[in-house]
């Protein structure tokens, strides 16, 4: 694709970002729908953040997605949200309009529920409660994804009163991680949005205790088999990647930014795998 001065630029914000998946992703789209539009990765540092969004204003850019640390931060700078964006507390899309205003969404919800029916199919979220590990902002999100979807949630954190709040706000059950198999029992999901492994920790949880029907989840992909979806499969758990809920929410992510829907045409979850390979 050649670009000119009319070609509409997109991107993801975070800090660090270069291990982004989402210009892989966006760009391979553009090229198999034959449209213009580019999309890049952004790594600003935390005290130029609120300066960035303000300077984006009018549409230098059509959008931004937004990752760690900044939801929390995209939401407030935003001059409208949607619902779900409200809920969850924060955004990992933002849309500049031409008047100058930005707009906020959450499209991780909508990513984790495309996760689950690609990849556990005939899931059915409102046939019983959903067990959410953590309670950081992607717990948040996924338990506002579960309750929508018609859910009881259960929300199990090492922080016991950081899940009190959660569950308090949103209306759902808090557990301790002693209490995990009290909140596992007759669970329908399972949803580990932790972020143990990333600091190297193996979250210590009893999955025996779930019913041998739970669909167990991991929001990490690095990497795509993590040991927690490892030992669920080992029990016969029916299991879901953290890369399907990557890709679900940058579909609507792309229709937000460039007008169309991401052709179905190319396989980005066979592309991204090529680059989680060890
Ligand atoms: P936060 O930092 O907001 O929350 C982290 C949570 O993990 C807290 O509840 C914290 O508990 C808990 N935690 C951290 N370390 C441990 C540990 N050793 N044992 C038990 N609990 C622990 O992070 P986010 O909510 O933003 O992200 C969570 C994970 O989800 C990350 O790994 C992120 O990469 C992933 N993610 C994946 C997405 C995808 O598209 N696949 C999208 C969004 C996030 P405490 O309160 O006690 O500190």
């Amino acid at each position: 694709m050649t670009i000119t001065g009319s070609t509409p630029v997109a991107g993801v914000v975070g800090w660090p970002i270069t291990h982004s998946l989402s210009p892989l992703l966006h760009n391979a789209w553009l090229a198999e729908a034959g449209l213009p539009g580019v999309y890049v990765a952004m790594g600003i540092d935390p005290a130029r953040f609120p300066a960035f969004i303000e300077s984006l204003r009018g549409g230098t850019l059509k959008g931004l997605n937004v990752t760690l640390p900044y939801k929390g931060q995209a939401l407030i700078a935003a001059h409208r949200a949607s619902r779900r964006a409200n809920l969850a507390g924060a955004a990992n899309l933002l849309v500049f309009q031409p008047d100058g205003t930005i707009f906020a969404d959450n499209t991780d919800g909508e990513g984790l529920m495309a996760a689950f029916a690609d990849q556990a199919p005939g899931f059915d979220p409102a046939a019983g409660p959903a067990v959410i590990l953590g309670a950081g902002g992607a717990a948040r999100g996924a338990a506002v994804a579960f309750l929508e979807a018609g859910a009881e949630v259960r929300v199990v954190n090492r922080t016991l009163s950081k899940a009190r709040e959660l569950a308090d706000e949103l209306g759902c059950l808090a557990y301790g991680l002693d209490q995990a198999a009290d909140a596992f029992t007759d669970a329908n999901a399972l949803v580990n949005a932790t972020s143990a492994a990333l600091g190297g920790a193996v979250l210590d949880v009893p999955l025996a205790a779930t019913p041998k029907t739970t669909v167990v989840m991991d929001m990490v992909y690095k990497p795509l088999m993590t040991p927690f979806l490892l030992e669920a499969q080992t029990l016969g758990r029916r299991t879901v990647d953290g890369l399907g809920m990557l890709i679900g929410q940058a579909k609507p992510s792309f229709t937000a930014f460039f007008g169309t829907e991401p052709p179905e045409t190319v396989d980005v979850r066979a592309l991204a795998l090529k680059t989680l390979e060890p």
